[in-house]
Order: C-alpha cells, then structure tokens, then sequence
C-alpha cells in the first residue's frame, strides 16, 4: 500500500480513526492548554531532544518566569540559562531568547503567523514553524519529527526508519506522505495526533499494535528495520568540589552561609559557553579514599564518568586545570544560575542544592 496507492476514502477513514483515538487519549500536557503560538513555541523548543516528563515542569517554571515574549526578550542571557539547567543543549535556550529579542525589535512582540514566516527566524526550522502555526492559526502544514517518521515508515512499510540514514529521497517521500495523510480541517490537531501515537503506542520498540487506531492502514504492523546507532563513546574526567564557609553570614538561606567555587566556561566554546562548572581537576585519578562520589553524564554520543573530589580551599590551585573566572559563590545563589547540566547534579547530588536533576546515575 505506498503512498499513490491510497485511496481517498481510506485517507479520510486513517484521518478519522486517528483524529478519534487522540481526542479519548491525549495526555494532559501544560502546552496543550494554550494556543497561544508563544507557548507553543517554548514548548516544542523544549521537546526537541529531552523527554516530555523532563520537559513539563521545567515548561511549568520557565513560562512562570517568562509569561510573554517581551519578558524574555527583555531578560538577561544568564537567567533564561539558569531556567533551562536540566534540559542541556543550551544553544536552544540562546536561540529562543534571541529570536523572541528580533520579534520584540522587528515584529513588535508578536510571532509571524506563517510558516513560511516563522522559519526566518533565528532558532526555528521547518518542524518548529510547522507545529507553531499548525497547531495555533490552524495552518495546513504537516509536521515531520522522529516520531512521526517513525510512524509513516511503518505505515508505509519502509525498511528505514531514519530520514539521515535512508536519505534525501527517503526524507522527500516521508514529507510527501505527511502533506498528504495532513487532515486539511484539524491540521494541528492532526499533526499533534501522529506525535502523540508516535510517542506513546508506535514506540520505537515494542509498538502496541493490538491497541493501535491505525493497525489495519499499516503495513508494517511491529518493528521495522532501522540503521544501527552509532555506539556510545565513553570518557573519564575528574571535577573538585571545593565549598567553604562564606564571608557573609546572610548568603542563602539554611545554607550557613557556605560558597561554592564555581568556573565560568569560555564564551568562545562551542560547548556550553558562558555556563558555570565546577573546576576541572588536573589528575582524574582520584584515589578511592578521596573519592567523593562518580556520576555518569550523558552529552551527546559520549557518556562521561565523572569523578568527583572534595578539594580543600588551599588547594584548589595547585589540583585543577587553570581555567575562566572563577568565583565563589553562596549556595542561595548558585541554584538560580546558568550552571551546566552536570555541575547541578553533583551539587544536587551533594545536598549542596534542592533536587532538581535525576537523568543520569550516580554509580
Ligand atoms: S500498527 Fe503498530 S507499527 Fe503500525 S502504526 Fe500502529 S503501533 Fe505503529
């Protein structure tokens, strides 16, 4: 059954079929609770590569704090960082705020309507603009995301399930599909649909096919073939855990005034510039007895196993890499900071902050 193959009365019946299934079965999602195109576009930014359940209450704090475009547009860098500690990929979080800084400058504080519009924007491709203008003016634009791909493929009964390891004609006919099976009445609630069946029954193992509202227009019906991941990459680093008592008692409360010694990266970096680590010790390997805890932390394709030392104040200098500024800071002020994904949860971890990370393993 490939794609010049459906009917139109089997289109309409899979649009149907799906359209009913979303409306009895779609999660409670904070996001869905707006149309307005802000929101939504926070939203997706932040569902790019991190998990809905990641997602939601950093959602929650974020659109909290930054209500409206023109309050993050008018927020400085460092804070719009330290309200996204926890979702890593930091460049999203910098291009979001500054393209809501261009709508506040060039479209006076409101979005584009179109598509076509909203992808002149810095930070916004093709899937963002899509759902944006799908999902809050109604737009008759098909989204394309991994889960989505993932659906059509079986659907379709096409081997691979990757648009970069089946291709540019994989990707063009994938899109193709999507445009035409797009219910042309409800397209954002169409669109959301596919994700949403891509999310939770179509998984990318284990699909619930017995359950499935689509099962008898697929050809697939199970897994399908996909190309192979590339393996994780492992590397070992070392970090110090230097605290101190503060010079001002007041700094934080029920933190006992305690500082914690913090290095900002460089602002040239590729990785992470700007945000604030804890310092990188010159020896990662660090005797068991001064072994303060190991943490596994995933970037990317690399799995990091870090191993983390307490460092006594006097010290610092001589056991760590010379890196940017360093500063202590009071524990009170270090949680609303732009700190690195790992930094929170070694001070998570340590009791150091409340807890907010829980992604990775402490081994
Ligand atoms: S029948 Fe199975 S493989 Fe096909 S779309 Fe539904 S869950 Fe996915």
């Amino acid at each position: 059954m490939e794609i010049e193959d459906r009917e139109p009365a089997k289109i309409a019946s899979l649009r149907r079929q799906l359209l009913a299934w979303y409306a009895r079965n779609r999660r409670d999602l904070p996001w869905r609770r707006s149309a307005d195109p802000y929101a939504i576009w926070v939203s997706e930014i932040m569902l790019q590569q991190t998990r809905v359940a990641v997602v939601v209450e950093r959602y929650k704090a974020f659109m909290a704090r930054f209500p409206t475009l023109l309050s993050l547009a008018l927020a400085p860098e460092q804070e719009v960082l330290a309200l996204w500690s926890g979702l890593g990929y930091y460049r999203r979080a910098r291009m979001l705020h500054k393209a809501a800084q261009y709508v506040a400058g060039h479209h006076q504080g409101n979005l584009p309507v179109s598509s076509g519009e909203l992808r002149l924007l810095p930070g916004i491709g093709a899937y963002t603009a899509a759902a944006i203008a799908s999902i809050a003016h109604g737009e008759r634009v098909a989204v394309v995301d991994g889960n989505v791909e993932r659906v059509l493929c079986r659907l379709e009964g096409w081997e691979a399930g990757s648009r970069k390891g089946g291709g540019a004609a994989l990707r063009r006919k994938i899109d193709d599909l999507a445009a035409q099976l797009l219910d042309p009445a409800q397209p954002g609630d169409f669109n959301q649909a596919v994700m949403e069946l891509g999310a939770t029954l179509c998984l990318p193992r284990n699909p619930q096919c017995l359950v499935c509202p689509l099962v008898s227009h697929c050809e697939t019906q199970g897994e399908h073939k996909t190309p192979s991941r590339p393996p994780m990459l492992s590397r070992e680093v070392a970090h110090a855990l230097s605290v101190r008592m503060g010079q001002n008692p007041e700094n934080g409360p029920g933190q006992s005034g305690r500082e914690v010694l913090l290095e900002q990266r460089a602002a040239a970096l590729t990785v992470m510039p700007g945000l604030w680590e804890l310092p990188t010790l010159l020896d990662p390997a660090v005797p068991e007895q001064e072994l303060r805890m190991t943490v596994r932390h995933a970037i990317m394709q690399v799995n990091y196993y870090v191993r983390i030392r307490t460092v006594f104040e006097d010290d610092i200098d001589a056991m760590t890499v010379p890196g940017g500024e360093r500063r202590w800071i009071p524990l009170g002020e270090a949680a609303g900071m732009a700190l690195t994904g790992l930094a929170r949860k070694v001070l998570t971890r340590a009791h150091l902050l409340a807890a907010a990370s829980r992604d990775d393993d402490v081994l």
